[in-house]
């Protein structure tokens, strides 16, 4: 064992020793990788790495970041965007790679995992009995009973648990029954002013967090970290970003405000335990404003402000304040925990209220967001106030999408952030959102400006370049390079990609007959062993309907069980096909002859109604960018990306890519997609594509 730093051995030597103690054989692609991570934590630049399945990417960064953390004596963090791979980081890659280095570095790595506060049990909320913020008055007596029956399996948990982590407990629990045990950053009291903040769970996971070598964390406690004044991550300078193409989703969720008769409702039942009752009534008041007018609203991006809306979220704004100020000083119960507690929850509540209501109006610019009474609401005069008139009459805030105009082209690259109605579903009532059109400037100011970003995914290259990605990060050139490590699978020899040219386009309505007979066809030919691909729910479960009738395979859709379950199911079973829809595009890792045959129904553009894929068009579009490339394309390069790459999961495998929709080889745009997939041979020959899959059926 080297006795100080400078003896450390050089990373090549540290992932042969890695891959021997595991079993693994060297791979070309992994010491690539592993050299690029070093050389970019050396010179503190910036890169991208594409990594094909197969590569051993994990061990490719995980070796020099555990070399850099014992030559610098910082955490270097580990951010990955799925509880799955946080899992195999942490339960099977790091301990296997901490025995197989042991010997090679001044000490044992260690290693921690860190998520954000509310996965943890809250031992003060549990033992202060915290008083219940649900509003009982909705729940359906089914669901009450459903709810309390997790709550006890949570309570008894409890009594056992060593780290407080909520992803302990089996099957999981809904977010209603664990809120009612774990508190948001905001609210928590902090250890210094909380009873049980010596044995506080939260607090003693970052504990561990603070001297392990690497902090296994998701992306949005990332993004939180990067962003809040205040540090959540233990002191680093090297992040690794490990499914990196799902970064910009995951932190655009986190900067998200949302408000709704609910939010405003919990704002109104913790603060009127506190404050004088009329104070909390007029917020109450405001809040039932809010849910009439959002009640006849049509969901989908409000372009325009309409007045009434105006009027009804300054009303909520300004409601909110006065619960504040009735509040009185935010520190003034600091030698009462329990009350400061109640004071803490309701303070959060009623800032996230104002906060979003004003930050409602900023997005629609200053005359909006200083609106008090509504009169001084917007008034652009572009064709789009017709529409917003009309919706006023109504008493409707929304509309679909704009019809453009000059003006409204030129609001568009001067607005920051988007407004949008979602439509009320069961319990959950209609909701407006808010998010930024790019989360770019917020990345680069504050993820990559002080610290080396490592980014890693099997998909970054879209069109075989960077470019859109590293667009969307806020990265310039100059601050990053990109590197491609290829695959170690012979794409060309074990893979075909079918593209069915003879079929028509698809349409609006379903999925059409022909695709159907298509999918018949190719699954009769497979022999089952199929993962359908849908880029609709309502199409997965058509298909399923008329395949079950028409063929004698086992046929499973999502829905009919978990996921996983599903999966399991699926990968026992070669005869079994499994049909579903966004989770299975990217969640599916089923090696062996259970799945020879990916069908892909149609190009996964994403909605024409996405309220925010369509304002980061227009934007794109209003700046003199191509809209539809920067936004569409690379939304669908990267979807097709990733259901592609389910079919060859390891050395042995082979298959058949089938993608029905024949504009992936007609349309202007079919090079950027078909240049993003792995390099399968491509056929356009349905006679061709069924003898392979019987051949390969008949081999298997
Ligand atoms: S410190 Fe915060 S999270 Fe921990 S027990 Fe206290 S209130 Fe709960």
């Amino acid at each position: 064992m080297p006795k100080d730093r400078a003896d450390l051995p050089p990373v090549e030597e540290l992932l042969t020793a890695a891959v021997t103690a595991l079993g693994g054989v060297e791979r070309p692609g992994q010491v690539k990788m592993a050299q690029a991570v070093r050389d970019a934590i050396e010179s503190e630049e910036h890169l991208a790495v594409q990594a094909g399945t197969g590569t051993g990417k994990s061990l490719a960064y995980l070796v020099p970041a555990i070399r850099h953390a014992a030559e610098s004596g910082d955490a270097v963090v580990v951010s990955t965007a799925t509880i799955a791979l946080q899992r195999q980081l942490v339960d099977r890659d790091l301990p296997r790679l901490a025995d197989a280095l042991e010997g090679l570095l001044p000490h044992r790595p260690e290693f921690a995992i860190l998520k954000g506060r509310r996965n943890y049990l809250c031992r003060h909320k549990m033992a202060a009995g915290m008083p219940e913020d649900e509003d009982d008055q909705l729940f359906d007596p089914r669901e009450v009973s459903a709810t309390g029956r997790m709550v006890q399996r949570i309570q008894e948990w409890a009594n056992d648990t060593e780290t407080g982590d909520r992803d302990e407990i089996v099957p999981g629990v809904s977010d209603q029954a664990w809120r009612q045990f774990s508190v948001t950053a905001r609210e928590c009291l902090g250890a210094q002013r909380c009873p049980s903040g010596a044995d506080c769970f939260a607090e003693l996971a970052r504990e561990r967090a603070g001297a392990a070598d690497v902090v296994v964390t998701n992306h949005a406690l990332l993004a939180i970290d990067a962003m809040e004044d205040f540090a959540v991550l233990p002191e680093h300078d090297v992040v690794v970003v490990d499914e990196a193409h799902e970064l910009v989703d995951r932190v655009t969720s986190v900067v998200t405000g949302e408000l709704s008769e609910s939010t405003v409702s919990l704002a109104v039942r913790r603060a009127g335990r506190l404050i004088e009752q009329g104070v909390a009534d007029r917020l109450q008041e405001a809040g039932e404003d809010l849910r009439a007018l959002l009640a006849v609203a049509p969901p989908g991006r409000v372009d325009t402000l309409p007045q009434s809306l105006g009027m009804t979220l300054a009303l909520v704004r300004d409601a909110a304040f006065a619960c504040i100020t009735a509040l009185g000083p935010r520190n003034k119960d600091k030698d009462d925990p329990e009350n400061a507690g109640l004071r803490k929850a309701a303070f959060t509540a009623l800032d996230e209220v104002h906060d979003t209501a004003q930050r409602m109006l900023d997005a629609f610019g200053p005359a909006a967001g200083h609106a008090g009474s509504g009169d001084d609401a917007e008034d652009t005069g572009d064709p789009e106030d017709s529409r917003e008139s009309a919706a006023s009459r109504g008493g409707a805030p929304g509309g679909g999408p704009a019809g453009g105009g000059a003006d409204a082209r030129s609001e568009e690259v001067h607005r920051a952030e988007v407004v949008w109605l979602e439509e009320g579903r069961g319990r959950v009532p209609p909701t407006l959102r808010v998010a930024p059109l790019s989360v770019g400037g917020m990345l680069r100011d504050k993820l990559f400006g002080d610290r080396t970003v490592v980014l890693t995914s099997a998909t970054l290259a879209l069109g075989g370049s960077f470019d859109s990605l590293s667009r969307q990060w806020g990265l310039r050139t100059g601050e990053w390079t990109g590197l491609d490590v290829g695959s170690p699978f012979d794409h060309p020899r074990r893979g075909i990609l079918y593209v069915a040219t003879h079929l028509p386009q698809p349409g609006r309505d379903g999925l059409p007959e022909a695709y159907v007979d298509e999918i018949a066809e190719l699954i009769e030919a497979a022999g089952g062993r199929t993962l359908g691909l849908f880029s609709s729910m309502r199409a997965a479960k058509a298909a399923t309907e008329a395949l079950r009738e028409r063929l004698d395979v086992p046929l499973l859709c999502q829905g009919d069980d978990s996921t996983s379950q599903l999966v399991k199911q699926f990968a026992g079973d070669p005869a079994t096909c499994l049909f579903g829809t966004l989770s299975l595009w990217q969640g599916v890792d089923v090696p062996g002859p259970s799945l020879t045959l990916v069908i892909i129904d149609r190009i996964p553009f994403p909605r024409p109604d996405d309220p925010l894929a369509s304002a980061r068009q227009r934007h794109v579009a209003a700046t003199g960018g191509n809209g539809f490339m920067a936004v569409a394309a690379t939304h669908a390069a990267l979807l097709l990306a990733q259901g592609a790459g389910r079919l060859l999961r390891s050395m042995d495998d082979r298959g058949v890519v089938a993608v029905l929709d024949p504009r992936l080889a007609t349309a202007r745009y079919s090079g950027f997609l078909l240049n993003s997939l792995p390099p399968f041979w491509r056929t356009t020959d349905p006679a061709k594509v069924r003898d392979a899959l019987r051949r390969l059926t008949a081999g298997s």
